[in-house]
């Protein structure tokens, strides 16, 4: 019986522009490094540190680090959005939210809060309180200059210390601040619409009614008029 041939292909070798030598990783990982530094030299772009604290790199929009509250106008203590709802308190996941409610010596709530404050050692800034809160009232703040070493006196902010202008919330959130502005602003319009609206009616209902009563006044006063002739 005679000897039959192999069919199997020969393997080809890859293109040379993929060859791989042993170390060629490390030396194109060591370029790259190279011209890295080389070009930190004169190519800002390339800078990848500052001389911190004299420098300081613009923080990301999307970072965040503890919440804060927002007011409206020129005082806090007036101008606070909070309304002491306590959502917020509820949802944080630690729990290092604690609200009492302001109230009035009949112990009726006044929508503010008396008592707001955040450990913020426990805080874990997951934003959780700024998504749900809906009053537009707290957000989350870009400062990270809060090492201290005073655990409770400096780590459980108070409300005055969480309190920050609405205009601190525009340069530090611009489109965020400038979208809530925007719906603020169409609600208090459309609260006046519906609010203008009320009056105008009441003003209507009541008119009619004093119209009504006026002509039943003078119907009645013709009636009892003497001489008048039956009908
Ligand atoms: S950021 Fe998260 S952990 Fe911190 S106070 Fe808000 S809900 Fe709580
Ligand atoms: S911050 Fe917002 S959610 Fe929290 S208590 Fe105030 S109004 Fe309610």
């Amino acid at each position: 019986m005679a000897a039959t041939e192999s069919t199997t292909p020969a393997a080809t070798p890859p293109p040379v522009s993929e060859w791989s030598l042993p170390g060629m990783g490390l030396i194109k990982g060591l370029v790259v490094t190279g011209a890295n530094m080389a070009q930190s030299f004169y190519r800002k772009d390339r800078m990848t540190t500052v001389q911190y604290p004299e420098e300081r790199v613009a923080i990301s929009p999307n970072f965040r680090n503890f919440p804060f509250l927002a007011y409206d106008g020129e005082d806090p203590a007036t101008g606070l959005r909070c309304t002491a709802c306590s959502i917020c308190e509820k949802e944080c996941p630690p729990q290092c939210i604690y609200i009492v409610m302001d109230r009035d010596e009949n112990g009726k709530a006044l929508k503010r809060p008396k008592v707001f404050d955040i450990d913020v050692s426990v805080c874990m800034n997951c934003g959780i309180c700024a998504e749900v809160c809906p009053f537009d009232s707290i957000y989350m703040d870009g400062e990270y200059e809060i090492a201290t070493g005073d655990r409770f006196g400096s780590l459980v902010f108070h409300k005055e210390r969480l309190a920050r202008s609405t205009d601190y919330h525009a340069k530090l959130r611009p489109a965020q601040a400038a979208e809530v502005a925007a719906r603020r602003k169409a609600d208090a319009e459309k609260k006046a619409a519906a609010a203008a609206a009320k009056e105008a009616k009441a003003k209507a209902e009541k008119e009619a009614k004093e119209k009504a009563a006026r002509e039943a006044a003078a119907a009645a006063a013709a009636g009892d008029a003497p001489g008048t002739p039956p009908p």
